[in-house]
């Protein structure tokens, strides 16, 4: 790019100012309190997809056993895991620890210096390596992540559709004085302001001045009036596919909410349109109702009922393929994220099941991403039995939309990615279901399938105090699932 439509110091001038009272980033601290590469490498590798505090305490732990690639070596896999959990993929950055004594040795035991040679190690990417060479060398090197890329296309400072692209469009333009601090500015900045989902142009310094390509503010209803009740500790959130809210609410579902007493409640399948909503269902005392309807008439379609007003409510995953089937609705609160969601179901004869892997896999970007703000809560109806255990005759459904190969390894992945299924940290037993055909009398008989789940990121996970089946309420071919969850003051950003 030969001309700049913005001016470059300015900006980053701006943000320096704005940041500047912010949380130095865990990795650039490591740097400074240690001055060793091989720390920061490591600590680098662990920060990926992970809170710094969550980095912060993983590498205290770590350190402890292992300071240097030699007793590094002496530590196993599974021992690592140990470790390092709670970090986002932390089993596969456990596999990279315990490759990396090795892979240093081709430079002599020691941390090389050169992109080229970092990115010969195990889980470096061209992002950590640059983070590795700026931080822990001081040497030129422009580190792209998520953060910089999208803010500097938002400015238009750069024209391009990947990280490198932009990392290699910024060799060419931004002055080398940036190289260095531009990442941990633009993080600090991303994460605070310029968030990735609903960015506060409202109150950004830059708002004059910011071209804002691509960008949808935040809607300006979005306030903190509401810090104190959203911090409220050990809430009670309930997911429930309730297969049709008309038939529920003549079922008495109006008095079902009250009894549940849920300071979240988050439903799936409600089948209706706006204007098909009774006063009675939206306006649920001591409730305020959110909801995201299908385009279809009698399909699909998510709410949320909230005692405390969210922060901002999200409704779909930004991509019309999935969100004009209604399946996905998002609150923020002062301390975490609550993704509801009704997942696609494969089908007959599995019509549907690109569809849905694909949704699932848009549906997991998404997570991540707000999972860069604060943690992530997931509910809803997952159209899927994880394991054998998850359903009654796995042996005779392997064929059958849920319990699909490809539906469960894309399970697989989800969790290995570092998502928990927060029912199965409290209860390994058997025969514990969510959903029973209505044929068959199957719920009488308990032949079931537990496809309603909790799941939280690594940085959830900690805060989460119980998990429960609510096996007793009636209503739906689907029963409620429980998370009491105690928002921790440190997830607060
Ligand atoms: S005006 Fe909006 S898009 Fe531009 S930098 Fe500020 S927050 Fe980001």
């Amino acid at each position: 790019m030969s001309h700049s439509p913005i001016d470059i110091d300015h900006f980053l001038d701006v943000i320096a100012d704005f940041v500047k009272d912010k949380q130095v980033p865990v990795v650039d601290l490591i740097a400074v309190q240690t001055k060793d590469p091989f720390k920061v490498l490591v600590a680098t590798i662990l920060s990926a997809r992970t809170k710094d505090e969550t980095t912060a305490v993983a590498s205290a732990k770590l350190f402890q056993k292992a300071e240097s690639p030699e007793e590094l070596a002496t530590l196993s896999e599974t021992e690592l895991e140990k470790l390092i959990h709670p970090v986002g993929f932390f089993r596969n950055k456990a596999k990279y620890l315990s490759q990396l004594p090795e892979a240093l040795k081709a430079f002599k035991g020691k941390v090389p210096e050169t992109i080229e040679e970092l990115i010969t190690l195990p889980g470096v990417g061209r992002k950590t390596a640059n983070l590795v060479r700026s931080v822990a060398f001081n040497k030129p090197a422009i580190c792209v992540d998520t953060h910089v890329h999208r803010i500097m296309n938002i400015w238009r400072y750069v024209e391009t559709d990947t990280p490198l692209k932009t990392e290699m469009a910024l060799r060419n333009t931004l002055p080398e004085k940036h190289w260095i601090p531009v990442n941990s500015l633009l993080v600090a900045f991303g994460q605070s302001l310029c968030k990735p989902v609903g960015p506060q142009c409202d109150i950004c310094p830059l708002e004059k001045l910011c071209p804002q390509l691509g960008v949808t503010p935040r809607r300006k209803t979005a306030t903190a009036n509401n810090k104190n009740a959203n911090a409220t500790p050990g809430l009670r959130l309930i997911s429930w596919n309730v297969n049709g809210i008309r038939a529920m609410e003549k079922k008495g579902f109006t008095d079902t909410v009250i009894q549940l007493n849920a300071d979240v409640l988050a439903l799936q399948e409600t089948k209706a349109q706006p204007d098909q909503l009774s006063e009675n269902l939206k306006t649920i005392a001591g409730y305020t109702s959110y909801w995201h309807s299908a385009e279809k008439k009698g399909y699909s379609g998510v709410a949320i009922y909230s005692k405390s007003e969210p922060l901002r409510i999200i409704t779909g995953i930004g991509n019309d393929l999935y969100d004009r089937e209604g399946r996905v609705i998002t609150a923020e609160f002062e301390t975490f994220y609550l993704i509801n969601i009704y997942f696609p179901n494969a089908g007959e004869g599995l019509k549907r099941l690109d569809y849905k892997i694909s949704f699932n896999i848009e549906l997991h970007k998404f997570a991540n991403t707000l999972g860069e703000e604060k943690p992530v809560i997931l509910c809803g109806d997952f159209n899927v039995a994880h394991k054998e255990i998850d359903l009654k005759n796995p042996k005779n459904n392997i064929k059958n939309a849920g319990y699909t190969p490809e539906e469960r390894e894309w399970m697989d992945s989800f969790i290995d990615s570092g998502y928990t299924d927060t029912f199965r940290m409290f209860n390994q037993e058997p025969d514990q279901y969510t959903w029973w055909s209505y044929r068959f009398n199957s719920r009488a008989k308990n032949i079931g399938w537990r496809i309603d789940y909790f799941c939280v990121d690594s940085q959830a996970v900690n805060n989460v105090t119980d998990a429960k089946i609510l096996q007793e309420m009636m209503g739906s071919d689907h029963c409620p699932v429980l998370l009491e969850y105690t928002p921790s003051a440190n997830n607060q950003r």
